[in-house]
């Protein structure tokens, strides 16, 4: 008998009819002699049908009582799945991530779990039931409600699967895969069957919301056997997520495309070039809690230089508030911003042995007029920053110009 844990996504869930169909896959899955813990999202546009409840009410709501009315959609969810499971004859409990004690840190709306407590699930599924947990919540120390980021239930599934040691955690959601970019963008993007964990990390990390970054991290971790697939679909082996380069069927240089527009540049112009000027513009800003992503320095001219970074478009304003003392404390000329900028990024593990990803890309962008305003690379990722309205235009031409819509020979 295998144990494993089922996350249905929102839009798997978004409707009474769709929430029978899941009932009706636990209950097959349940038949084979499989426990079953299942996690649920909120029906689709729930949550943010809730955020823009609150907001309503208080324009910037204050964090521990938004997770009090964000926690609301996943509880609602649990019930009626638990509800439809019983009308298909299969005993099923529904559990808040309080009433399991899905312990987390107490960052409010991007918490962190901590621990796990799985006794009570266990009790059930050895009493024959489908357990039926509440994504994306938890609960702190002190009792709080807590809500762990957008997409977060992938990562209870994954935190679930780890501690009660499943055999595999199934990510069923509205495409069948991890695909080699967004297919809504690129309708001729192909789905992975296996995609390395150190590559899902990166996509995960660049903008493909196919699963949450946690979620990665945290099979990575725990060495959980994590796999995308359609709810929609009866068959299909989905994407699995591999920890061995080896256990890879397709090596291709480049795994995917990925994109996102959350961030924001922040240019600093005519800085003295000295030592400590970088740490004297990013210090306040670490300071104040804001990640930075790339950041670029041009070589000095004349004593002095131009300084670019970027940020989350959330702390984009306040990052803004406080870099503008800074300049005129050390006596630059001027800053030049903007949020309307997207980031496009190539992922593949294959990128260690292939020289010139970067030059076709740069290449391809180029041939479409697509200005290059920065780039940064790692040993398996080029990413760059362009005007935000040619997203789709670059991740097609990359999509392309790379052959991903052909399987590797
Ligand atoms: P769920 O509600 O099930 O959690 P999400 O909307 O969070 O689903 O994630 C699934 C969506 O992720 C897909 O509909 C797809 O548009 C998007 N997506 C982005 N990049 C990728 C990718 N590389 N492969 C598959 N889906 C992707
Ligand atoms: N309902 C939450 C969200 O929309 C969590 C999730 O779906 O994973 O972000
Ligand atoms: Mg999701």
């Amino acid at each position: 008998m295998a144990l494993i844990v089922q996350k249905y996504g929102g839009t798997s869930v978004g409707s009474p009819e769709r929430i029978k169909n899941v009932a009706r896959r636990i209950a097959h899955w349940r038949a084979r002699g499989d426990q079953v813990v299942v996690v649920v999202s909120a029906m689709a546009g729930e949550t943010n049908r809730l955020i823009a409840l609150a907001k309503e009410v208080q324009a910037n709501p204050d964090p521990r009582e938004l997770d009090v009315v964000l926690s609301t959609g996943e509880q609602v969810t649990i019930a009626l799945l638990s509800m439809a499971l019983a009308e298909q004859g299969v005993p099923a409990r529904s559990y808040t991530g309080a009433q399991v004690r899905i312990l987390t840190d107490s960052a409010h709306t991007r918490a962190r779990i901590l621990a796990i407590d799985e006794q009570n699930l266990r009790r059930d599924l050895d009493a024959g039931s489908v357990v039926v947990v509440a994504g994306f919540q938890g609960v702190d120390e002190a009792g709080n409600i807590t809500t762990l980021g957008r997409g977060g239930s992938d990562t209870t599934g994954v935190a679930l699967a780890a501690a009660l040691k499943a055999q595999e955690c199934q990510i069923y959601t509205d495409v069948d895969g991890v695909y080699t970019a967004d297919p809504r963008i690129v309708p001729e993007a192909r789905r992975l069957k296996t995609v390395t964990f150190e590559e899902m990390l990166e996509l995960a990390s660049l903008g493909s919301k196919v699963l949450q970054i946690r979620s990665v991290e945290f099979a990575g971790k725990y060495r959980v056997r994590l796999r995308v697939l359609s709810s929609f679909e009866d068959e299909g082996e989905g994407t699995l997520i591999t920890f061995e380069e080896d256990e890879n069927m397709e090596q291709p240089v480049i795994a995917g495309i990925a994109s996102n527009r959350d961030e924001a540049k922040i240019t600093i112009l005519g800085v003295p070039d000295r030592p400590g000027i970088a740490y004297q513009i990013l210090g306040p800003i670490g300071d104040a809690n804001i990640d930075v992503d790339m950041i670029v320095q041009n070589v000095g001219h004349d004593g002095l230089t131009d300084f670019s970074f970027t940020v989350n478009r959330n702390d984009y304003a306040k990052a803004l508030e406080i870099l503008e003392p800074v300049r005129v404390h050390i006596k630059a000329r001027d800053i030049l911003s903007g949020d309307k900028i997207a980031k496009v990024s190539m992922v593949g593990v294959g990128m260690r042995s292939h020289a010139g990803i970067a030059s076709t890309a740069f290449r391809a962008l180029a041939e479409e007029g697509i200005n290059i305003q920065m780039i940064s690379t790692s040993e398996i990722k080029v990413s760059v920053v362009i005007d935000e309205k040619y997203t789709e235009l670059a991740v097609r031409v990359l999509h392309k110009v790379f052959n991903l819509d052909q399987a590797p020979a």
